[in-house]
């Protein structure tokens, strides 16, 4: 596979690429619609990649490849400007640079991935990393991996003009094989748990349904958030320096119901109790309670549909499936919902029967089988100089 690579970048690019890089897709534990409410979050990669190769170029154009899109793009290093296509990515990754103070030349870069885009397994995030780490490892920036985090949010946010949390950037750049990490989104402080990977096992479904379609959706809800958030500073619940949503605690939320639409109280509720749930799984993960950290993922569901509600019928589906499967400890929605991928928590000897169990409820049900994978925390992005 990787001389098949090599082979198409040279016989693209009419030479040898001088770094691989390598950075994976992640997936959430818990902590759904935390990040940007000032909360926690439990994120580790998973072991699917997004690959770039690249090599300096001695004038200051940019030509990069997708594999996936099937498309070469061309612009200057110097001047990147929105398209509206994946590109901007690219784009926003030395938008980004620049505005760190770093003018990078022109490249060669080919792209290729495993991350499905818009899975909510994070392809964008991998794809910012696996090129910035590959940029900085071949004009040897010394770049710390938080910074390269950093801009990578840039890129994403800044540039392309996604409105999304720390947590893809941060899993995707820190993340270490066999481990969680627990991300305090308003300090942007990264604690590691262990998973326990002899124990437990996660299983991700897919839901085939794309999130795209609902952008609309995800926009309403941070709107109620905020709207919350104001009527809570205003009533004296929560003081202007605090993080967020997330800081505020059971009882306050109580005082503050009758000031709230009985909408609004349901996504305060999701949004406060699932905070404690992150704890709550922290816990139990390390305290080897799987039977704990399952039921905190069940009621993180039941949030997601009944409170929150953003998930879909498909979702449901796979997770009602997930709970009632041989050795499945619980099951929830991943991502922001609206479709996407769900994630299982269960015993390494029966995934695959549990895998099988899932796929067969939902192709009754909806008549295609869902693509089922196991996944394993894995390292985060990295980068090696070939040989030259
Ligand atoms: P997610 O990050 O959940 O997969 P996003 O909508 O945030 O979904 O990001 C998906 C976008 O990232 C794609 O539409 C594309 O623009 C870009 N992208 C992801 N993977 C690749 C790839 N292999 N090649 C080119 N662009 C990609
Ligand atoms: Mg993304």
């Amino acid at each position: 596979m990787r001389a098949e690579r090599l082979g198409e970048f040279r016989s693209r690019f009419g030479g040898l690429p001088e770094v691989d890089a390598r950075a994976p897709g992640r997936v959430n534990l818990i902590g759904e619609h935390t990040d940007y409410n000032g909360g926690l979050v439990l994120p580790c990669a998973i072991d699917l990649d997004t690959r770039v190769l690249l090599r300096a170029r001695a004038d200051g154009t940019v030509r990069v490849f997708s594999r996936e899109f099937r498309e070469e793009q061309s612009f200057e290093a110097s001047a990147p400007a929105l398209r509206g296509g994946w590109v901007d990515y690219v784009q926003g990754v030395f938008a980004a640079l620049r505005e760190h103070g770093v003018t990078a030349g022109g490249f060669d870069i080919a792209i290729e991935s495993d991350v499905p885009p818009g899975a909510g397994l994070s392809s964008s995030a991998a794809l910012e990393l696996a090129l910035l780490t590959a940029i900085d490892r071949r004009l040897e920036l010394g770049l710390a991996p938080e910074r390269r985090c950093e801009l990578a949010h840039v890129a994403e946010v800044s540039f392309v003009g996604v409105p999304c949390g720390i947590m893809d950037q941060w899993a995707v750049g820190l993340a270490r094989r066999d481990t969680l990490l627990r991300i305090d989104c308003h300090t942007r402080s990264v604690r590691r748990v262990a998973f326990p990977s002899e124990c437990v096992a996660l299983l991700i479904a897919d839901s085939g349904v794309r999130r795209a379609l609902s952008q609309g959706g995800l926009a309403k809800r941070s709107s109620e958030c905020a709207e919350v958030l104001e009527i809570a500073r205003r009533a004296g619940a929560l003081s202007a320096a605090a993080s967020g949503l997330c800081a505020l605690d059971p009882e306050a939320l109580a005082e503050l119901a009758p000031l709230l639409s009985p909408q609004l109280r349901r996504r305060a509720r999701h949004v406060t109790s699932e905070n404690r749930r992150v704890e709550a799984t922290c816990d139990a993960l390390e305290a080897g309670d799987f039977d704990a950290a399952g039921e905190a993922l069940r009621e993180g569901m039941r949030s997601l549909r009944e409170d929150f509600e953003v998930s879909t019928p498909e979702l449901d589906h796979l997770c009602a499936s997930g709970d009632a499967a041989p050795g499945v400890y619980g099951s929830r929605l991943t991502g922001a919902g609206f479709g996407g991928c769900s994630i299982h928590l269960v015993e390494p000897r029966s995934a695959c029967d549990a895998a099988d169990f899932i796929a067969s409820g939902f192709e009754s049900e909806f008549g295609r089988r869902p693509r089922i994978q196991l996944v394993s925390p894995a390292d985060g992005a990295s980068a090696t100089t070939m040989p030259g």
